[in-house]
């Protein structure tokens, strides 16, 4: 069971999955809630028949899964039913996140969650929060060309999210990902020795 969790976040295309990619290459476990998500909404996911009681079948893609694009845009039409999704999906992305930082064999795990700042209870259970740091510009860049998304849908998903400086005020890391790739993977070395150094510290401690 891994002692030790590092909360991951930072706004979207800061390069969040980048960066715990690294720390997976050093040897870190990851837990990922976006995964999670995906997980239990692909065609048979666990939450799919919850989903379509609460929202009609109007959210379904032609296979049967969650129609990601369709529910954003619901979302974003009636604030509420961003809240509802959330009652639906987050209480089991919490519960299956924690049994899986249980689980981990590694000596401690990357907790990868893009809302960590505005959701609490992610916080509280984390023993470090590292935070994924880049220009706005940047984000909207670097997803319009992920997502094939205009610059004015980028905009609107990073203004249902927490601000740069929200995120910076949470964080005892910060990774920088203004540059090239070569750039943040120092960063995740350094910071990986680091976590390594406190995991042991904490193991210590509760000795
Ligand atoms: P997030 O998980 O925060 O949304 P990603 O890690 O998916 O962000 O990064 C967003 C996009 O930008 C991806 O296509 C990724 O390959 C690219 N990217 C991330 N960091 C860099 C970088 N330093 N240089 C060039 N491309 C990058």
């Amino acid at each position: 069971m891994s002692q030790y969790v590092v909360g991951l976040t930072g706004g979207i295309g800061s390069g969040k999955s980048t960066v715990a990619e690294l720390f997976v290459e050093q040897g870190a476990g990851l837990v990922d809630a976006d995964a999670i998500a995906r997980e239990l909404t692909v065609a048979d996911g666990v939450a799919m028949p919850m989903l379509t009681a609460e929202f009609g079948r109007k959210i379904l893609s032609p296979n049967g899964a969650l129609d990601r694009a369709a529910m954003r845009q619901l979302a974003f039409a009636d604030p509420s039913i961003k809240n509802r999704l959330e009652c639906i999906l987050h209480p089991i992305i919490r519960k299956i996140s924690t049994e899986r930082c249980r689980a981990a064999t590694e000596p401690y795990v990357i907790l990868a969650v893009p809302l960590l700042v505005e959701s609490g209870t992610y916080r509280d259970r984390c023993d470090r929060i590292v935070v994924v740091d880049c220009p706005e510009s940047l984000q909207i860049e670097r997803v319009m060309a992920r997502n094939g998304m205009s610059a004015e849908e980028v905009k609107a998903i990073m203004a249902t999210q927490a601000t740069r400086q929200q995120r910076l005020l949470v964080a005892d890391d910060v990774v920088v990902n203004d540059a090239d790739k070569t750039k943040i993977s120092e960063q995740v070395k350094m910071l990986h020795s680091n976590y390594l150094a406190l995991m042991a510290e904490k193991l210590k401690a509760s000795c």
